[in-house]
């Protein structure tokens, strides 16, 4: 079943390169959509499988398109990325994050996290530890209820510049996670030297390990990994109850997946919140 509109089925036939117009228009569009209203967070929710607890949620950013219909952020992210225009959206995206979990806890659910996808420019812009700061006390969230997700493309840049901010990040109380974990080219050298809180497992790996020894053997080997090294785990992509089964077998304790939930629209995350997670 499909999560996006038919714009997006054509976009995704071939790269902008043969499609300049369509990439234009896009961008054109793309630098309205913030005023128009045309953005909307979706919360996938994370477990906590070895309890079966509803832990928190990642926020994925929509967009509705006027014309093309829901655009994934697959397509649209790169673009913004290009063009700068990521950084208001990004600074959207966390403001618009943080108020919701902080109404969610309001209502009674006080420990629920919320994790954000930070965009490269995002992370090497100035002033990113100052905006944080402004947004978490705008929102009144506390800290430790806030993650972001870093890549580790992201974290290749230099490197004493990526572990001071970083340590700036977990000095305001903030969580840092590993994202798409094993499809980077960092050793384990440099990761071990960045102040991460948590490693998600690439989706790839995750939809192989019930048919694949290779890609079963790489997650058992990152989640003993994580676990030595006192860092939290969580396998992305969990589709079905096997998949899910596995990782209770290894001592995975963090998932998130379709086999749980598709990311939802917030009306229906809190749904699932009063349901009891
Ligand atoms: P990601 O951060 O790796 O997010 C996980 C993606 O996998 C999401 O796609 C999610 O809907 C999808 N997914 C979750 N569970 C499953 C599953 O069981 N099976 C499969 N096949 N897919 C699953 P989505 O929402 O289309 O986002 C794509 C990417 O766009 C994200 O990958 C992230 O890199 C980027 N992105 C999304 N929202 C934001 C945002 O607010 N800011 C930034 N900078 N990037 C974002
Ligand atoms: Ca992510
Ligand atoms: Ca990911
Ligand atoms: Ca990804």
């Amino acid at each position: 079943e499909k999560e996006y509109g038919e714009g997006v089925y054509r976009l995704q036939q071939g790269d902008f390169g043969a499609n300049a117009r369509l990439r234009l228009e896009l961008e054109h569009d793309l630098r309205k959509a913030l005023e128009r209203e045309e953005f909307e967070l979706y919360y996938q929710p994370q477990y906590d499988i070895q309890r079966n607890e509803l832990m928190g949620a990642e926020a994925l950013i929509r967009w509705h398109h006027p014309k093309h219909g829901m655009v994934s952020p697959a397509q649209f992210i790169p673009l913004a990325e290009e063009t700068g225009l990521i950084v208001p959206i990004g600074e959207w995206v966390l403001r618009t994050a943080c108020r919701q979990n902080k109404q969610w806890q309001r209502a009674g659910f006080l420990h629920l996290s919320i994790s954000v996808n930070l965009s490269l420019r995002q992370f090497q812009k100035h002033n990113l530890i100052g905006d944080i700061k402004r947004i978490l006390k705008e929102t009144e969230l506390e800290s430790k209820f806030l993650e972001l997700e870093i890549t580790e493309s992201m974290a290749m840049d230099n490197v004493e510049r990526v572990i001071r901010k970083l340590n700036e990040l977990k000095d305001l109380g903030i969580r840092i996670s590993m994202d798409d974990f094993g499809t980077g080219y960092s050793s384990l050298q440099y990761l071990r030297r960045l102040p991460l809180h948590k490693l998600k497992i690439d989706q790839s790996f995750i939809r192989d390990i019930n048919h694949d020894a290779d890609s079963a053997a790489i997650v058992s080997t990152i989640i003993a990994m994580a676990n030595h090294l006192r860092l939290e785990v969580v396998a992305e992509g969990v589709e079905t109850a096997q998949d899910l089964q596995f990782l209770l077998l290894q001592d995975c304790r963090h998932a998130q997946g379709y086999h749980f939930s598709k990311p939802l629209p917030a009306m229906e995350f809190e749904r699932l919140l009063n349901e009891g997670g």
